[in-house]
């Protein structure tokens, strides 16, 4: 069976034919429109032009979405609604829609961890935060949207404003875009340090995790900061779930330094976990292609 599937992003859509066996058989990428009419225009070509057969289609959209309907509602990086009933020769029967951070733990379970564990729990660090909850070897729904993690509250401070619309936001905190414009920070206040020359070069903000480089006591408190925000939130997260295990992915995933080293040792110099072990955190292996794989996963499975 092939698959035509969607990973959609606040900037670019990608898209791809996907098999059976999760293999990509061929795969783009678009830019995002601003509007819902070019956004349908966009799929619409996009499937007339395709010239491998393909049985179903499957979106991943970056926020909330109403299944039954096949409409993507609201999103802090796609604004509008979009009813994807309205994409020529639809069919609910040949049709998905999920969460990107849904598809993207539903892949990680179904081809790294079917195994071994049964409820993992995967944040993808990008724009934004996105999570999925796999709880007893299925996806946690709740009313249709569980698993928002990146929008769980973590501050207190007022002026740490969301683009959920809330304040506080562990996603207004620490998404690898922040950790960005942190490193832009740093590196402006001391453009002589060793962060701020390699910043220049690597341009991702995950080179404040990197352990090699020699970090000045400013870069460590701002890095320090990063990581106890997101090691609070998993330690929140955990105490819900208990899941066994963390997935760790997202645009960082290729570049992840030592985070997971960094927010294991936090976790473990702040926290005890008496009767319990605090689950393994890794880092995804798929990379970029977990919304394109997973979401193809699910359209087979559903
Ligand atoms: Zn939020």
């Amino acid at each position: 069976m092939n698959i035509l599937s969607f990973d959609v992003g606040g900037t670019s859509i990608k898209y791809g034919i996907v098999n059976e066996h999760s293999e990509i058989k061929f795969k783009d990428s678009i830019n995002t429109p601003s509007n819902e009419d070019s956004f349908l225009e966009i799929i619409n070509s996009i499937i007339s032009k395709n010239k491998m057969k393909f049985d179903k289609i499957s979106v991943a959209m970056p926020g909330f979405i109403d299944k039954q309907n096949a409409m993507y509602l609201y999103g802090t990086n796609i604004k509008y609604k979009i009813d994807f009933k309205k994409i020529n020769n639809f069919s609910h029967s040949n049709f998905l829609i999920d969460n990107d951070g849904n598809v993207a733990a539903y892949a990680e379970y179904h081809l790294n961890y079917r195994d071994k564990k049964t409820n993992l729990i995967m944040l993808t660090f990008g724009t934004g935060i996105g999570g999925g909850i796999i709880n007893d070897g299925k996806l946690l729904r709740g009313n249709s949207n569980a698993g928002e993690l990146g929008h769980i509250l973590i501050s207190d401070n007022i002026e740490i404003i969301c683009n959920c619309g809330k304040n506080g936001c562990l996603e207004a905190i620490v998404s690898a875009k922040k950790w960005t414009e942190v490193c832009n920070e740093l590196s402006l206040k001391e453009p002589d340090s060793e962060l701020a020359i390699l910043f220049q070069q690597r341009k991702v903000g995950s080179i404040l995790f990197d352990e090699k480089v020699r970090l000045t006591s400013v870069q460590i408190l701002a890095r320090d900061r990063i990581i106890k925000y997101i090691s609070r939130g998993l330690v929140s997260i955990f105490e819900i779930f208990n899941n066994e295990l963390f997935i760790l992915g997202g645009s960082m995933s290729e570049e992840a330094y030592d985070l997971v080293n960094l927010i294991q040792q936090n976790i473990h110099n702040n926290f005890e976990f008496k009767g319990r072990v605090f689950p393994d955190i890794k880092i995804s292996n798929f990379q970029s292609d977990s919304g394109i794989i997973g979401a193809a996963l699910l359209a087979q499975h559903e």
